[in-house]
């Protein structure tokens, strides 16, 4: 299995030397023979991964915040095979977003496809699960497994550990448990969560604990705050290189 990020900033885009670093959230993961693509929420990083996609491609939308839909446009002439949701009304969603006089024509082509709870939906090499997860308007982690490598990727962006009581960060762990890769929401700085208490997000030392409780293999940081300058989104990624060392001291107070 191979992950390419296109965009891992949250809320709004940012002008970085990094494209990747200031578009939002979008990565794209391709079974290890490359026969299989899914593309996990569509921001406006979908724009740095359109030169690997292919046709026949998944879309899986996370939720239908603007950040992970901001990119949807620029897909309709790469020919997905499906978007994946857990909401039933995702086509009616996208409707309201996505016609005049907000945008010109409508941004998707491709079918609908329900995610059942509790039943990964199967596409190609890879098979996809939902997990319902806390956030304002909802949201669902992303599990994505390659049978045939054993590799697996979480994604768990959009969510607010701190809300989670602990039969929910259980469930969580059973979901994600073994991920070879965790991506996690990592929006907040410690010091700044207290202040944001329902806005549905976590900092690196929660991304650390649920990594740990649910054994993930590596975990990865994302859906930076678009105020986080450059240098403290690489000091964000420095820390989860060595993911299951003890979180090194902040640099924001
Ligand atoms: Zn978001
Ligand atoms: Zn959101």
């Amino acid at each position: 299995m191979k992950t390419t990020p296109g965009g891992l900033r949250g809320s709004f885009p940012v002008p970085t030397t990094d494209p990747v670093s200031g578009a939002t959230i979008s990565l794209l993961v391709e079974s290890a023979d490359g026969s299989s693509q899914i593309l996990l929420d569509a921001g406006t990083g979908v724009l740095n991964l359109l030169p690997r996609l292919r046709p026949g491609a998944l879309l899986a939308l996370t939720h239908f915040h603007l950040d992970h839909l901001l990119g949807l446009p620029l897909l309709v002439p790469s020919g997905l095979s499906g978007i994946l949701t857990a909401r039933p009304d995702a086509a009616t969603i996208l409707s309201r977003i996505y016609s005049p006089p907000v945008w010109p024509v409508p941004a998707f082509n491709a079918p609908f496809a329900l995610a059942a709870p509790g039943k990964p939906h199967v596409h190609g090499a890879l098979t996809v699960a939902f997990h319902p997860v806390a956030h304002p308007d909802g949201c669902h982690a992303i599990r994505i497994d390659e049978p045939a490598t054993g590799e697996s990727l979480v994604l768990a962006t959009d969510i607010e550990w701190s809300l989670m009581p602990p039969a929910a960060r259980a469930a969580f762990a059973g979901f994600a448990h073994g991920a070879t890769d965790l991506w996690f929401d990592c929006h907040f700085f410690p010091s700044e969560l207290p202040s944001h208490r329902g806005w549905g997000h976590s900092s690196w030392e929660e991304a650390v604990d649920a990594a740990r409780l649910a054994s993930a293999k590596s975990v990865h940081p994302l859906h930076y705050s678009p105020r986080a300058t450059e240098a403290e989104t690489g000091d964000l990624r420095a820390r989860f290189a060595a993911p299951t060392r003890p979180p090194v001291t902040p640099s924001r107070p």
